[in-house]
């Protein structure tokens, strides 16, 4: 029931997927959640879920495309909690799956605000929070598709091998200041993004099932554990780590 007590947390399109399980699971572990979104409706369901289930949660409308957005959420979250000890840097889109040729400038440039940008403005805007904290652990969304390729969704792809190394930097550059960065590689996870992609791509679950050698897709509460285990002290000696929770995925 404690493994996160009394920290409070960010966690960025936590309405939906994988974030909200992450919200869900931190919560129930005794952190205090900052729940963000462009999504309001499903965002302040996942906060009144918490609360009704006796834990602590607050609702946020956040663009995390936006650096203004970014500063104002960090901001009213250290001034409403008192303090910012995790950030898990989940809101991602998958952008449109067309092969690199057909593929517009606006097109390419949509992912990497959201994915790339919207995770340099989220960790800048926190971390001035947890260095006068003296720690912090910030937690990024990257994916599969941030290590190894696919013949679909090129710019996601560079959004998310980007992740994988502003992780590994931001590690570096705060390990001195206790602030443990960590990335997170999911499968192909049932959510929302899934569905939509595999519209995209023509692919039944089945299809996308067989890619992982243990034969199915993950529920976002088999990533949500993964995000609770970094942002908690028992991974206090872990920072530029890859977590990667895929099915078997990537051991080919
Ligand atoms: P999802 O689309 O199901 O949910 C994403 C949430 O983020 C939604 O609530 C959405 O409203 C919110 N969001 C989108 N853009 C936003 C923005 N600019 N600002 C604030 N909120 C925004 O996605 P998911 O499948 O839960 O994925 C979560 C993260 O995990 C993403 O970064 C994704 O790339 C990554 N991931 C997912 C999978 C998977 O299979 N589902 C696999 C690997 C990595």
């Amino acid at each position: 029931m404690d493994r996160v007590k009394d920290k409070v947390v960010i966690v960025t399109g936590g309405a939906m997927g994988i974030g909200k399980s992450a919200c869900l699971l931190l919560a129930k572990e005794g952190a205090t959640v900052a729940v963000t979104d462009l999504n309001d409706k499903a965002g302040q369901e996942v906060v009144d879920l918490i609360v009704k289930g006796g834990g602590k949660a607050k609702f946020w409308d956040h663009n995390t495309a936006d650096e203004k957005d970014a500063e104002r959420v960090a901001r009213e979250v250290f001034e409403t909690f008192g303090k910012i000890d995790g950030l898990v840097n989940n809101a991602g889109i998958e952008g449109p799956n067309k092969p690199t040729h057909e593929l517009t400038e606006a097109e390419w440039d949509a992912v990497q605000a959201v994915n790339v940008k919207g995770v340099f403005f989220c960790t800048k805007h926190v971390i001035p929070y947890m260095l006068k904290n003296g720690s912090g652990s910030i937690v990024n969304l990257s994916s599969i598709y941030g290590l190894v390729s696919a013949p679909d969704i090129p710019p996601y792809h560079a959004s998310k091998g980007a992740v994988r190394l502003m992780t590994k930097t931001d590690a570096l550059i705060y390990a001195k200041d206790k602030i443990r960065v960590n990335s997170v590689h999911p499968g192909f996870i049932s959510t929302p993004m899934v569905d939509r992609f595999s519209k995209s791509a023509g692919a039944t679950r089945d299809d996308i099932a067989l890619l992982h050698p243990l034969g199915r897709v993950g529920q976002p509460d088999e990533i949500g554990y993964g995000i609770l285990f970094l942002i908690s002290d028992e991974s206090s000696f872990m920072t530029g780590s890859e977590v990667v929770i895929d099915g078997g995925y990537t051991a080919r």
